[in-house]
């Protein structure tokens, strides 16, 4: 479908269609499409910016990626089909690994999905050969999947868009996790260490070019950023930017788009 550049809200529309051909090419799954509404439903309380609370988020984010031994990002098929460039270059930025994880696993999602990687530059992909994997206790059949080089191993991983279970058990086995979520009340963003709540569509940009700036700094300083970091008072400060931003709407901010008809 074509959107004309003049459509108020075209450039949501583009990412919309971006996974809707993510779907038609299996890279995303039929629920990526739900999980990407219930995003976008979010993000108009942010009102589609980052606030400075998200900058602190990836700041810190970026922080816990730099210092730690065997950083793995996690890609599963929404992430792939919104910025498989921006996720392989933010990978190559903070020497961390790449794995596929799904929620809903097939070897032709993870075929698609690889593709996808590769042609975005990607060179190692985790996460797709057998011989590797491993299990992850606490997890139902599939879903317990992950890379014995990978996120088995990994003392921090970032899962941009993860499900809370998944959060739960990755927390459970003792590492550090790391989320992308635009919703401060789901599960994952309540269990992980640190939860930048704003859209992987803004985020991942802002974070490669932040990363250049913090791998300026010592291990120390970065240390020191990350022990001044408390998950529950930043999301705190996220819940209490979007109740003022509505307020400020219900008492009186809020245009009236049909004033002039
Ligand atoms: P949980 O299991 O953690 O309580 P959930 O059931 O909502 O949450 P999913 O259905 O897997 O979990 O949804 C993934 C999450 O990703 C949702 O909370 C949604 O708000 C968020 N999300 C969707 N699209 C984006 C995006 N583009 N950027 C950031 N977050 C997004």
């Amino acid at each position: 479908m074509t959107i004309p550049d003049n459509h108020p809200r075209a450039e949501s529309l583009r990412i919309r269609e971006r996974i809707i051909k993510g779907m038609h090419e299996k890279v995303v799954a039929e629920a990526g499409l739900i999980a990407h509404g219930r995003g976008e439903a979010y993000d108009y309380l942010l009102g589609e910016k980052t606030p400075d609370c998200a900058k602190k988020q990836q700041e810190i984010a970026i922080a816990m990626l730099l210092t730690s031994k065997n950083p793995v990002i996690s890609v599963n098929g929404n992430i792939a089909a919104l910025c498989p460039e921006e996720i392989v270059q933010f990978a190559e930025n903070t020497e961390a690994s790449l794995e596929i994880n799904l929620f809903y696993r097939s070897e032709e999602r993870v075929k698609a999905i690889t593709s996808v990687l590769e042609e975005a530059g990607a060179t190692t992909i985790l996460g797709v050969d057998p011989k590797y994997h491993e299990t992850l206790e606490e997890l139902s059949h599939l879903r317990r999947i992950v890379d014995v080089r990978g996120i088995y191993a990994a003392d921090v991983v970032l899962v941009p868009l993860e499900d809370g279970d998944r959060t739960m058990a990755l927390r459970r086995a003792g590492k550090k996790v790391i989320t992308i979520d635009l919703n401060p009340l789901s599960r994952t963003s309540l269990w992980a260490n640190v939860t930048i709540v704003n859209n992987v569509i803004r985020a991942i940009p802002e974070m490669i070019e932040e990363s250049f700036k913090l791998k300026e700094k010592s291990s120390d300083e970065l240390k020191e950023l990350i022990n001044d970091f408390d998950n529950y008072q930043s999301l705190q400060e996220t819940l209490n930017f979007m109740s003022s931003r509505l307020r400020e709407l219900a008492e009186g901010k809020l245009e009236d788009p049909t004033k002039n008809l």
